[in-house]
C-alpha cells in the first residue's frame, strides 16, 4: 500500500482557532491550477482533495489525517485573480500566520507547474516560509507536459535556485497523470513525519519465482 493509503479527510479550518492538535503535519501550497490537488490525490491513492473546478474559491486549509495525531495539510490555492484584494488580504495574514508559528508543521511542498515554475508568489510562499528554518520540497507537476530532457532542465534550474534562497530544500518531477514520482516524494514527506512504507517496495514476487528452483 502507498505510504499515505490511510489517509483519510479530517477537517477544514476556516480561522486558525479551528486548527486540530497536531503532532506533526506536511503543509502543501501551490498556484491554483498547479496541480495540487491532483498530486494529494495520486499519493493518497484515492480522490480526497478535491480537483478544482473554479480555482481559488476555496479559502479554507483542509487536514488529511494520517493517523489519530499526523497530518497531510491541503493549503488554499494562490494567485487567482478573481478573489478580491478584499478578501486575500486578512486570508494571507491567516496562511502567512500558519506558515510561519505552526510548529507541528515540519515542512512545506511547494506544488508547481513544471513549465511555470517560481512565479513571483511562489517566491512569496518561500519567503514566508524560510524564517522558520524548515524544509521546502518543490514538486513539480505535470511533468509529462514537457520532454524528459525539458523537464530536467528545468528541475535543475529550479534546484539551483531553491539553493540560494532556501537552504535546505529539495525538488523533484512529479506526475499525477502518469503516477510518476510518487516513491520520491513519499521518501521526503515520510522522512519529514517519521514514518516508513510498511512493506518493502520489491515484496510482491510470483509464485513460480519463490518456488523455483
Ligand atoms: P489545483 O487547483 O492546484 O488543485 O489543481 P488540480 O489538481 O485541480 O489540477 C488542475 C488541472 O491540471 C486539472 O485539469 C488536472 O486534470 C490537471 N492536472 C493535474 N495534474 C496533472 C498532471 O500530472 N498531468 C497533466 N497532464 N495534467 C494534470
Amino acid at each position: 500500500m502507498a505510504l499515505f493509503g490511510r489517509v483519510t479527510f479530517f477537517k477544514s479550518a476556516a480561522v486558525p482557532e479551528d486548527l486540530p492538535p497536531s503532532a506533526g503535519e506536511i503543509a502543501f501550497a501551490g498556484r491554483s491550477n498547479s496541480g495540487k490537488s491532483s498530486a494529494i490525490n495520486a499519493l493518497i491513492g484515492r480522490r480526497v482533495a478535491f480537483v478544482s473546478k473554479t480555482p481559488g474559491r476555496t479559502q479554507l486549509i483542509n487536514f488529511f489525517a494520517l493517523d489519530g495525531e499526523r497530518f497531510l495539510v491541503d493549503l488554499p490555492g494562490y494567485g487567482y485573480a478573481r478573489v478580491p484584494a478584499a478578501t486575500r488580504a486578512p486570508w494571507e495574514k491567516t496562511l502567512g500566520g500558519y506558515l510561519q508559528t505552526r510548529s507541528a508543521l515540519r515542512g512545506l511542498v511547494l506544488v508547481m507547474d513544471v513549465r511555470h515554475p517560481l512565479t513571483e508568489l511562489d517566491r512569496r510562499m518561500i519567503c514566508w516560509f524560510r524564517v522558520t528554518g524548515k524544509p521546502v520540497h518543490a514538486l513539480l507537476t505535470k511533468a509529462d507536459k514537457l520532454s524528459r530532457a525539458g523537464a530536467l532542465k528545468v528541475l535543475r534550474d529550479v534546484r539551483r535556485e531553491l539553493a540560494s534562497v532556501a537552504p535546505g530544500s529539495s525538488a523533484q518531477l512529479f506526475s499525477s497523470l502518469k503516477k510518476s514520482g510518487i516513491d520520491e516524494a513519499e521518501a521526503v514527506l515520510g522522512g519529514w513525519l517519521g514514518v516508513e512504507r510498511r512493506e518493502p517496495v520489491h515484496a510482491v514476487r510470483t509464485g513460480k519465482s519463490l518456488t523455483a528452483g
